[in-house]
């Protein structure tokens, strides 16, 4: 495991200039796993001075050679897999079969895909009198999430490469390893100096300088819906562009005609993905009353195939949650659920048996829950689940809909035009019918506290693209 330096600005590496140490615990014991002097406002000021002389260099850069890079990068990336998977389980708890997928595997695909999708754009259309371009946007930053470090940073970095703008990325402090490995990776590539800039530090002191510098264009943010405001309100008297990934607290809508044998284990491999620690995750099961016992029982069945585990061992499904914080946090929504008078169905604030150290959390189901509750409104960001019980197919929506969040989704139903009827009817950016698979190149992102515009494939270019109308 590499020691930390916290800055890559101009092409080179160099030590934090902040007052402040940042220690990265092994989630697996608590122990330390690397220590760095964290990068401060100086280290912010710098990197965008420099993404801001890269800028119009890199945006003349012809997009064969954009995607050649992004291309080469991916393939640099392949040989990677299984350090980001390892690094992932110690840094955020990911079990490695997991972490190779979605964060090694999905990392590359994004790559790939922003290659295609530039090549495919239609980068001038002729519209009347009117020539339309896209142009890059400038200097984007990039601020992320813990949770899925080196894909968050690949969401938001790649798509501003291709399009031609350049980069200041700051990884979540608690996981920095991964992104280093991705920038190393961009590097090897070939990586013009200044295009790509990274600074690992806090929020307050590396994140709000970014955010607050006046050459900074863009600003991509994926995090909880507290910072999101505050990094509006820091953003706004420069009238940047700010795209913000938040919270979520979706949910899967089971419909009377549901195949449970099936929907119930997708279910809970939806909840249970990154131990919980996913903003997508699906925290709520509705479910028709009527098939209430039913739905019970195939959760406690389910739950008991998977395995909570050290997340290096290759059959754990379940692993740790990111730091002490994080578990104190989700075992105090676990007893509120209890003083709410939810009915625990399986798990508990105590720890998991065998698991003396390490920030592991009992997966824990509630039943009878109501939409009033808080375990019903609250993000938990860990393995909590909330059965709500309702009536018809419009109750099952209303309550879908009763949150200030609108992330993901899914809805099962024997009929798929039944399912897909209820789908429409979300207020949320994704639904998935039937165990619609996860596609790279549709639009992600959120609806109210969910988040303001789209990641992923077409979509996702547009954040770092300015439009301009020549008239002819
Ligand atoms: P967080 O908001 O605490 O931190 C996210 C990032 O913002 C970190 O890099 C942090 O250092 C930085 N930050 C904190 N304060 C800042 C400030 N004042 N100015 C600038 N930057 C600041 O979130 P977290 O705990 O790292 O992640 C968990 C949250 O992220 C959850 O709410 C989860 O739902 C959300 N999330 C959303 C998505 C999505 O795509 N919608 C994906 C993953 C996680």
């Amino acid at each position: 495991m590499s020691l930390v330096r916290a800055s890559f600005i101009d092409g080179s590496w160099r030590e934090g200039t902040s007052a402040t140490e940042v220690v990265v615990d092994d989630v697996t014991d608590g122990s330390e796993l690397g220590r760095y002097r964290a990068a401060g406002a100086q280290d912010a000021a710098d990197a965008v001075e420099c993404a801001r002389a890269a800028f119009a260099p890199w945006a003349a850069t012809p997009v064969a050679e954009r995607a050649a890079l992004l291309r080469r990068t991916a393939d640099v990336l392949e040989g990677h897999v299984e350090e980001i998977a390892q690094t992932a389980a110690r840094e955020i708890g990911t079990p490695v079969a997991q972490g190779r997928v979605r964060h090694g595997d999905l990392a590359i695909a994004v790559l790939r895909d922003n290659a295609d999708q530039i090549e495919r754009l239609a980068w001038e259309e002729r519209l009347g009198n009117s020539l339309v371009l896209r142009e890059p946007a400038g200097v984007a930053v990039a601020i992320t999430a813990w949770n899925f470090p080196i894909y968050q940073l690949c969401t938001k970095v790649v798509p501003a490469l291709a399009a031609g703008c350049t980069v200041v990325v700051k990884p979540s402090e608690l996981t920095p390893l991964t992104a280093v490995v991705f920038v190393e990776a961009l590097v090897e590539a070939g990586l013009p100096a200044g295009v790509a800039n990274l600074v690992i530090g806090t929020g307050p002191e590396v994140g709000e300088a970014l955010v607050a510098h006046p050459a900074v264009d863009v600003v991509s943010f994926t995090g909880s819906t507290a910072t999101g405001v505050r990094i509006s309100q820091v953003a706004a008297p420069g009238v940047k562009r700010v795209a913000l990934e938040l919270g979520g607290k979706s949910a899967c809508v089971l419909l009377e005609d549901a195949a449970l044998d099936v929907a119930v284990p997708r279910f809970l491999l939806g909840w249970l993905n990154n131990s919980g620690q996913a903003c997508a995750a699906l925290s709520r099961l509705i479910v028709p009353r009527s098939r209430l016992a039913e739905v019970e029982a195939a959760l406690l069945a389910g739950l008991a195939d998977l395995r909570l585990g050290d997340p290096r061992e290759e059959d754990a499904v379940i692993g740790p949650m990111v730091s002490e914080v994080q578990r104190a946090r989700v075992t105090g929504y676990i007893r509120t659920g209890i003083e709410e008078g939810a009915r625990l169905l399986t798990g508990g604030p105590d720890r998991p048996e065998g698991f003396a150290s390490g920030h592991y959390v009992r997966p824990t189901v509630f039943s009878d829950v109501t939409s009033r509750m808080t375990i019903a409104q609250d993000e938990i960001f860990g393995p909590v689940a909330c059965v709500i019980p309702v009536d018809s197919d419009d109750e099952a929506v209303a309550v879908a809909n009763d949150t200030r969040y609108g992330l993901s989704g899914s809805v099962w139903s024997a009929s798929p035009e039944r399912a897909l009827a209820v789908a429409r009817r979300m207020r949320t950016g994704q639904v998935g019918v039937n165990g619609g698979a996860w596609n790279i190149q549709a639009p992600f992102g959120g609806y109210r506290h969910s988040g303001i515009g789209r990641e992923g494939g077409r979509y996702g270019l547009d954040e770092y693209l300015e439009i301009k109308a020549v008239q002819l």
